[in-house]
């Protein structure tokens, strides 16, 4: 009888050695079932144990990988359903992911908040070509609502006979490296107090608006937004309260805007939004960012509650109009920046558009400003005279006028740099200048016979006027020169009566107590009412030529020509007519009882030179 007895492993020891043999033995029996005898085989089995031995360790190094790293390891089936997926050490620890539930699942049927459609038929196409794909990136949601982005990459797997079993690759959890990524951009691109684009990001929506604009024929519009007054605010109540305006600005202007539009913040009280998709006809889009421009000046014109304190701020809006023609980036700033400026200077609180114009006005002021600056200090006023006469062509004096000898533009009017030298403050060394000038020369005239009493009158700007010094300079120059204060008569504006009358009546006393003259310019352009006038310590009142031009042609400017007369009659002032130019002319005045006179009649505004000379002829005649 044989049975087979059994395969048993066994381990052979000679000596140092060990060999792990199998041994398969068959029992060989008596009819009465004793054992008689074994006969088998011996197998020398070290090599596969070892390869098993490395299977396990391989094994156990995998899922220590696994375990211990961010990756996770996944296999899909022939249709792309998971059948393995792992978790990685940060999905067991936060648990975000069930294995449970994904496997099974196409890796499209788990809910997922990127890539977008396209994206999944792009990866779809190359897994049904049973393609190899690396990094191809996931983003779910987490339980915890967190967004949780994994990259994966895979292989295809094909049996012995090269039929597409399915994939197998590995994946990684690369939240934090997105998370660093999203966080890098923000800084770059956003601005950090308002949340809104900064800079960077506005300038390439913008040039992304311009190509747009190109394509589609429509028009776009960049609106730069400047709060009025806001470093006012800022440096009384403090950055803090600042910085809460500045975020309730962002939200206001976003909430103007349509969806697709863009709103940024420059940096301090400055935003820019960008509109995209407006009509076709200039007209048309003209009026609809008018409109939204309203919006938005409606919407901050609304208090802000910033604290216990509830603040009005405004803002001025400049518009500038594209629609993909060839204007760059740079230029429409620029010129949303000029309609800015146009829309403060013409009162805030208000929207402007750009017109080309302000580009040609803004480089003239530019340029001449700069060059004003130096014409001080280079010598380049002088002094015209211009004759006022009495009656019988009698000499009584000349107002001075200044002129500016640019050069490279020749002779500039004082029409055109007046205005300039006091927006710039240059008005005050200027006026100065003017002052000392002519102090000096009615010091020279003083001994000359034909000179000694002409009187000389100077233009004095309402700023100049309103320095707390004035009265001051005024007097210092007439003592350093030794001037004669009876011979000097300062010609003032109405627009100095605007504000803080009493102040100008006060410095007028302290200038007529030494002797000096006062002369109301350009009378009846401007805002003088009749309480005022009685009070200032006036001597003469000077007829605007506006009226003196047309006051033969038109009865209106003739009624207010002799109103002006009996006035100063009335008040025991002295009157001068000025723009007198025609025989004509004087004489209605004269008629009207006017007897003193400027104007081309008798001389035009000359050099000093020519203006002594024809003093010296008055004298002879
Ligand atoms: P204004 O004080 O009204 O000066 C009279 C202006 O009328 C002068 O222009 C003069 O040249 C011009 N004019 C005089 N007679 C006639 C005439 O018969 N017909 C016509 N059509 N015009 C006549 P100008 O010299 O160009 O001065 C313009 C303005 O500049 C002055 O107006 C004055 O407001 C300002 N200005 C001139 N010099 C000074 C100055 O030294 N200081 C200040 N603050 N302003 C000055
Ligand atoms: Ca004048
Ligand atoms: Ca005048």
């Amino acid at each position: 009888m044989v049975t087979i007895a059994g395969i048993r492993t066994w381990v052979l020891r000679a000596g140092e050695e060990s060999v792990p043999v199998q041994v398969d033995t068959v029992a060989i029996r008596n009819s009465d079932g004793r054992l008689s005898y074994r006969i088998g085989t011996v197998r020398d089995i070290t090599s596969s144990k070892q390869a098993e031995n490395s299977l396990r360790e391989s094994e156990a190094r995998l899922r220590c990988l696994i375990e211990m790293s961010s990756d996770f390891y996944w296999e899909s089936d022939s249709v792309h359903r998971l059948i393995v997926r792992t978790e990685s050490k940060r999905e067991v620890q936060e648990s975000v992911f069930l294995t449970a539930s994904s496997v099974g699942k196409r890796r499209w049927e788990i809910p997922y908040l990127s890539p977008d459609e396209a994206g999944w038929h792009k990866h779809r196409a190359t897994l049904d070509a049973h393609l190899p794909f690396r990094n191809f990136e996931i983003t779910r949601l987490r339980q915890n609502g967190a967004e949780h982005h994994i990259s994966i990459s895979g292989d295809p797997v094909f049996s012995a006979v090269g039929e597409f079993v399915g994939y197998r690759g590995v994946g990684a959890d690369i939240t934090e490296r997105k998370q660093s990524e999203q966080r890098i951009n923000e800084l770059a691109f956003y601005d950090q107090l308002t949340g809104l684009p900064n800079r960077t990001l506005m300038l390439d929506r913008l040039k992304q608006a311009l190509t747009a604009s190109y394509r589609s024929g429509g028009h776009g519009a960049l609106l730069m937004i400047d709060l009025d007054h806001f470093k006012t605010l800022n440096d009384t109540l403090g950055h803090d309260v600042g910085d809460s305006l500045l975020k309730e600005v962002a939200q206001r202007l976003s909430m103007c805007v349509r969806e697709g539009d863009t709103v940024a913040r420059l940096g301090g009280d400055e935003f820019v939004a960008v509109l995209t998709g407006l009509s076709g006809t200039k007209d048309e889009a003209a009026t609809g960012v008018k409109s939204v421009a309203e919006k938005i000046l409606g919407s901050f014109r609304q208090p802000y509650q910033l604290g216990d304190v509830a603040h009005h701020s405004t803002a001025s809006i400049g518009v500038t109009l594209f629609n993909g023609d060839t204007v760059d980036i740079d230029t429409l700033m620029k010129q949303a920046d000029l309609a800015m400026y146009k829309s403060k200077a013409s009162g805030r609180n208000l929207v402007r558009f750009f017109d080309p114009t302000m580009e040609v006005a803004l480089k003239e002021h530019a340029a001449m400003e700069n060059d004003l600056r130096l014409a001080l200090k280079r010598d380049q006023f002088v002094l015209h005279y211009q004759a006022q006469v009495a009656s019988e062509q009698q000499l009584t004096g000349a107002e001075v006028l200044v002129r500016w000898q640019h050069p490279t533009r020749g002779v500039v009017s004082p029409a055109d740099f007046i205005p300039l030298a006091e927006e710039t403050g240059l008005i005050l060394p200027l006026g100065r200048w003017v002052l000392d000038t002519v102090c000096t020369q009615l010091t020279v005239w003083a001994s000359r016979p034909e000179m000694a009493h002409l009187t000389v009158a100077v233009n004095v700007s309402a700023h100049q006027f309103r320095q707390p010094d004035f009265v001051d300079q005024v007097l210092e120059v007439l003592k350093h020169t030794s001037a004669n204060p009876q011979r000097l008569k300062l010609e003032l504006t109405e627009s100095l009566l605007v504000a803080n009358v009493t102040e100008v009546i006060e410095k007028m006393h302290l200038l007529k107590a030494k002797g000096v003259g006062f002369s109301l310019d350009d009378f009846g352009t401007g805002y003088s009412s009749l309480t005022y006038l009685k009070r200032l310590p006036l001597d003469q009142l000077k007829i605007d030529q506006s009226f003196v031009r047309d006051v033969l042609t038109d009865p209106n400017d003739a009624s207010i020509a002799r109103t002006i007369i009996a006035l100063a009659q009335n008040l025991g002032l002295g009157v001068i007519a000025e723009g007198v130019e025609t025989d004509a002319q004087r004489e209605f005045l004269a008629h009207s009882g006017c007897h003193a006179f400027q104007g081309y009649l008798f001389s035009r505004p000359i050099p000093l030179e020519e203006f002594e000379q024809f003093a010296q002829r008055a004298h002879d005649a």
